[in-house]
């Protein structure tokens, strides 16, 4: 049989195709194609299988690439299905959203020898996709119904990874999710563009069929106490993401227009799935029209720019206070924003927001790169005197999110959290201070990925499942 894998020195790196920029600017719908069958085996074949493979011990959930790359080469992709999906819940989001070229791709051997890394997350989306297209994907039916039910609280990546796993396992699983669907942020914070909405409401839906039942528009600590959750239930799991904004002072901050990124987010999706929003459609929340200024350089600052390009805004302008090299955001999606038209200003940060009641332009302070800081990361400097005026009728604060006081909003004692406000859970088992209450996803990492998420929620529910194991075992044992 002739050589299916190792053809990264014949075959160049090729992604699936993107679509043209002019073209990107007027939906929000997905930017890059499905590949073609022949070019995911193509592109997959690229791989060299190595004995080694550090792609996988640079993916979250050490997804056994080497495998279902080959198997992809060879046409099986069925198997390579359920190889895929046996350490992750949802791949076809990871896929989609994970920055691969910081994790998987970022570690694959092959571009230090000069060639182009294996395209492991269009692959891995390509997999899952045509597994729910051909109905391989299976429904959750658990061989045997278990008594003990778990609460979870917060639909979101870290939640929802662990209702399956949970589920799937015969507990009865009730997540609880203030808003009015589920996914957290991959429903209401990240936009279409990179993850459209139906992909994240078809896992929703296979939940729902395998038996989880869904408490949306229920906040815990306003609607239901955490308590009365405690007693109804035989475990909690936290998943309650990280929400509070991180502000910004300074003169007229305060000014209309001057708008906090989630807000800004959560609008325009909501707008995609239909709905009415008052904000909006007022214009408060929609860009179109607008000179817009993002502040921030992380995912957050780049979904917003891109947001605003599509909604129309006469111009949109990012400034982050460090320069391209040392900005936190993937520079894949840097790229894509400069594409479609978004102006980055580097080294850059507001002074002020200048206006009467409504913004009108912002007064921009200009910074070089000073000596490491303790952390070892140059600190930005203000040069002194370095000051333009962007105009802006809309600015948009993107500076990150940190926890909300959940021990204080839900009244609960002896729950720890760490200095940051971040709950405290065991590295391994995700359980907190308080017997029975676990917790996974940002609310313990801080504002992270999707993908760490979904590692979080898959162990937090292996441990809760072992604690109910040993606890019906010794139930069993006494009578
Ligand atoms: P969340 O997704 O935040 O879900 C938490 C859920 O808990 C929410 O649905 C919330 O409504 C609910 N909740 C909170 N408090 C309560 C309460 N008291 N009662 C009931 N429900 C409650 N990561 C990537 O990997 N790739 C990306 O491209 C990417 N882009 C991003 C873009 C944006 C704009 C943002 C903000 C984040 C992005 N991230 C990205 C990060 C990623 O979305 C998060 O790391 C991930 O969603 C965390 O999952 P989680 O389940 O812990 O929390
Ligand atoms: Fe790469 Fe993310 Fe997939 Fe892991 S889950 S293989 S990091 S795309
Ligand atoms: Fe294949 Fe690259 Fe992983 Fe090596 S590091 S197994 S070449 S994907």
């Amino acid at each position: 049989m002739a050589q299916k894998m190792l053809k990264f020195v014949q075959l160049e790196r090729e992604t699936p195709e993107k679509r043209a920029a002019r073209a990107r600017r007027e939906d929000f719908h997905e930017i890059y194609a499905e590949y073609a069958d022949a070019k995911a085996a193509e592109q997959a074949s690229r791989c060299s299988q190595c004995g080694i493979p550090f792609c996988q011990s640079h993916c979250p959930l050490h997804n056994n690439i080497p495998d279902w790359l080959k198997l992809t080469a060879e046409g099986r992709l069925q198997e390579a299905y359920e190889i895929s999906q046996a350490t992750n819940t949802f791949p076809e989001i990871c896929g989609r959203i994970c920055p691969q070229d910081r994790l998987c791709e970022g570690s694959c051997v092959i571009e230090q020898s000069g060639h182009g890394t294996v395209t492991i997350g269009a692959i891995e989306k390509y997999i899952t996709d045509t597994a729910f297209e051909q109905g391989w994907v299976q429904p959750i039916r658990p061989k045997a119904e278990r008594p003990e039910s778990i609460a979870i609280i917060g639909a979101g990546p870290a939640g929802l990874a662990a209702a399956d796993a949970l589920r799937r396992k015969g507990f009865k699983v009730d997540v609880y999710d203030r808003h009015d669907r589920a996914g957290g942020l991959l429903t209401y914070g990240i936009p279409g563009f990179k993850l459209e909405k139906d992909i994240v409401m078809q896992r929703v839906e296979q939940l729902k069929d395998g038996g989880v039942s869904f408490r949306l528009d229920c906040e815990i600590g306003r609607d239901h106490s955490f308590a009365a959750l405690r007693e109804t239930h035989d475990a909690v799991l936290i998943a309650t993401g990280v929400y509070k904004a991180r502000e910004i002072g300074g003169p007229g901050s305060g000014l209309k227009g001057v708008v906090s990124a989630l807000d800004y987010l959560i609008a325009s999706n909501r707008k995609g799935f239909g709905d009415a929003v008052p904000a909006f459609d007022s214009g408060e929340l929609d860009a179109a029209g607008r000179d817009v200024v993002v502040i921030g350089g992380g995912d957050t600052a780049m979904d917003c720019v891109r947001t605003a390009v599509r909604q129309g805004a006469k111009s949109v302008k990012c400034l982050y206070r460090r320069d391209r090299a040392n900005m936190p955001g993937s520079q894949r999606e840097v790229q894509n924003a400069e594409e479609e038209g978004v102006e980055f200003v580097w080294l850059s940060a507001p002074k002020a927001f200048l206006g009467e009641g409504r913004v009108s332009a912002v007064k921009v302070g200009h910074m070089r790169l000073g000596a490491p800081d303790a952390t070892g990361r140059q600190a930005p400097e203000e040069i002194p005197g370095a000051e333009t005026t962007a105009p802006c009728d809309l600015a948009i604060k993107a500076l990150g999110f940190e926890p909300e006081e959940i021990v204080r909003l839900w009244g609960v004692e002896g729950l720890e959290v760490t200095r940051w406000g971040t709950v405290k859970a065991d590295f391994r088992t995700k359980e907190t201070s308080l017997p029975g209450v676990y917790a996974a996803g940002d609310i313990v990492r801080g504002a992270s990925l999707v993908v760490w998420a979904i590692r979080d929620g898959r162990e937090a529910a292996d441990a809760i499942a072992a604690k109910l194991d040993a606890q019906a075992a010794a139930k069993i044992a006494a009578e």
